[in-house]
């Protein structure tokens, strides 16, 4: 047995204060009957609705956030804003990141609350390729796709073949835009690859991870659900 209210935020990520208005409203029923109170208790068995749309518990949950800059991709830091504490408190009690951004990188970034998917999806084994767009200072020539696609020797690892592509170079302004396509994800790889052809990453975005890309309607900050095709894509 479960609270309705929590209930609520649990299966539609409304905040209890969003949850406590629908409530109000009158816009929520429970096995057809309206229900207005959220301190009545509700169990598996029982059919809530809001607004319309049947709210059903759901075994795992999938999201995709456009990760902002300033956020630290951790479920708890004693310094920064997590990722974790832009979901609703109910939700967030269930979710982690799974592989981490930089601070100051935005873009795709998966949360959920199923260990085996996160794994597959950062495990050195597995390969799942993750595409960048980044803005670096400096002149990224055609010379240093080889460099990419041949691995790059530091000193605690060899890069494994990554692809790059030059968007557009400004000679005056001594910029460039680049994709970089990844299939590992060690600690601050993309910086140190572009630092390794002597060149400086200005701006750092995640788009894609595997078969899946960012949603283009999301603003840094935003996130939304992943659909049932999305997160098969990515082998749930
Ligand atoms: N590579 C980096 O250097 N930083 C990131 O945030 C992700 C990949």
């Amino acid at each position: 047995m479960i609270r309705l209210d929590k209930y609520l935020t649990m299966t539609t990520g409304l905040s209890r204060s969003d949850a406590k208005k629908v409530l109000s409203k009158g816009k929520v029923t429970v096995n057809g009957a309206v229900v207005k109170r959220g301190d009545i208790k509700i169990s598996e068995e029982d059919k809530v609705v809001c607004d319309g749309t049947a709210c059903i518990y759901k075994q795992n949950l999938y999201y995709m956030l456009n990760k902002p800059q300033g956020v630290v991709s951790a479920t708890e830091d004693s310094l920064h804003k997590t990722v974790v504490e832009i979901f609703p408190e109910e939700i967030r009690k269930r979710l982690f990141p799974v592989g981490r951004l930089d601070i100051d990188t935005e873009g795709l970034l998966i949360l959920t609350d199923d260990g085996g998917l996160a794994h597959c999806l950062t495990s050195p084994n597995h390969d799942v390729n993750k595409v960048y767009y980044a803005e670096v200072s400096g002149i990224v020539k055609p010379e240093h796709i080889d460099v990419f696609r041949n691995g790059i020797e530091f000193k605690d690892f060899t890069t494994k073949p990554a692809v790059l592509e030059i968007i557009s170079v400004d000679v005056e302004r001594n910029i460039s835009k680049i994709k970089i396509t990844v299939s590992e994800g060690k600690f601050h790889q993309v910086k140190r690859m572009v630092a390794f052809i002597g060149c400086d990453v200005t701006y750092l975005k995640r788009e894609k991870i595997g078969g899946l890309a960012l949603d283009a309607m999301l603003e840094p900050g935003e996130y939304r659900e992943l659909t049932d095709e999305e997160a098969d894509l990515l082998g749930r």
